[in-house]
């Protein structure tokens, strides 16, 4: 089972263990601080899935899930290029 790469899609800033997110209050949130990658998006304190994410570094928010980069799987090329001929 591969891991996938996690970095912004935008500038490809990768995220440290050290980083931190806020639960914006300004945007209904509750102000928790936290590593939003070790939950997948959801706020430990108020449980609110985060949909988009803001980059640390470029300060630009993105769905949180475009910031999984998983490597290609050869199988899945495979089944597209059979798909191709079928059609
Ligand atoms: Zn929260
Ligand atoms: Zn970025």
């Amino acid at each position: 089972m591969s891991e996938p790469e996690i970095y912004c899609p935008l500038c490809t800033w990768r995220p440290a263990g050290s980083s931190r997110w806020r639960c914006s209050s300004m945007m209904g949130g509750c102000d928790t601080v936290w590593n939003t990658f070790w939950t997948g998006g959801v706020c430990p304190g108020c449980s609110y899935r985060w949909e988009i994410t803001i980059c640390l570094a470029c300060k630009k928010f993105s769905p949180h899930e475009n910031w999984y980069h998983w490597p290609p799987r050869p199988i899945d090329e495979i089944e597209r290029q059979l798909e191709a001929e079928r059609s």
